[in-house]
């Protein structure tokens, strides 16, 4: 009997943990959920992709499984992704592989006539302006607050149409200027936005090219921004719980009426927002109300 026990507990320390890649073919501007279980004498210390390090964090609700998310830049390459699992074995740092496959979002072409001032700002204290904002707001979404402030499912910051999706190669006055980095809704002046879940409100400010912003922390590297609003509702540095009015929609900024864009940031990589809720409400925040 005590020898069966030896030989179980041998084996189980030979035992690897798992990984388990929730999408392990993601496209590009989208995110993928690795998920890695506890075992005992391990200590993760992060997933290596491309050179990037993203952070490993505990899944709050059973405790047994840690998890990763890995966003892809919209001009990540296409193809297998190899990445790593850094973590300590009894103190001893050691790696594993695994791969993601990332695949060609097939996203639309859209023309856009804008003045040809915002396309192009010449004057050099707009120039400056904007490199400032810039410049804020990437340093902001390179901060990853260690806790999480979510329990619950994301919800959309408004019930609306849908009308411009997550990507579009966008064409300004028939020069390509990147692509579209939110979900546009469909929004009358004035109407109520939403926290898209609990969080700290880290930006409120008037800029440049996206008007009226709120960028709220939700923790673990997950950012969601609203633009273009008319009229704000919190402050910088309030707690904000899901569904709370944050602003009022509008048309300042860039763009070319009245409008809600809806973004999401992790671990400062622009990603689709939609797919990430989704992804995040079906592997981290299932089941909660
Ligand atoms: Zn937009």
């Amino acid at each position: 009997m005590r020898f069966v026990l030896i030989f179980l507990l041998f084996i189980a320390s030979l035992a690897a943990f798992s990984i388990d890649v929730k999408n392990d073919e993601v496209v590009r501007g989208a995110t993928a959920f690795v998920e890695f279980s506890t075992q005992r004498g391990i200590k993760y210390l992060g997933v290596v992709c491309k050179k990037k390090k993203f952070p490993i964090f505990k899944k709050p609700e059973d405790g047994r499984h840690y998890f990763a998310l890995i966003p892809f830049s919209y001009y990540a390459p296409v193809g297998i992704k190899k990445c790593r699992v850094e973590y300590l074995n009894a103190g001893v740092k050691k790696e594993r592989n695994f791969t993601l496959n990332v695949l060609d979002g097939n996203y639309k072409k859209e023309k856009i006539v804008v003045s040809a001032k915002k396309v192009n700002p010449k004057s050099p204290k707009v120039k400056k302006r904007i490199a400032v904002e810039y410049k804020e707001a990437m340093k902001i979404y390179n901060s990853i607050t260690k806790k999480s402030y979510i329990s619950r499912p994301f919800i959309l910051p408004l019930e609306s149409n849908i009308t411009s999706p997550f990507g579009v190669a966008r064409l300004y006055n028939s020069t390509l200027k990147g692509y579209h980095s939110g979900t546009d809704f469909h929004a009358a002046m004035g109407t109520p936005v939403k926290a898209a879940n609990d969080g700290k409100v880290v930006l409120v400010k008037k800029r440049f090219y996206a008007g009226g912003t709120v960028v709220i922390d939700h923790g673990e590297g997950i950012y969601t921004c609203y633009f273009h609003l008319s009229h704000f509702k919190v402050k910088k540095g309030e707690r904000v719980k899901r569904g709370e009015l944050i602003a009022l929609s509008g048309k300042s900024g860039r763009v070319t009426g009245p409008h809600l864009h809806f973004s999401a940031r992790i671990c400062g990589v622009q990603v689709d927002p939609l797919q990430l809720e989704t992804l995040l409400n079906t592997n981290l925040l299932k089941g909660k109300q």
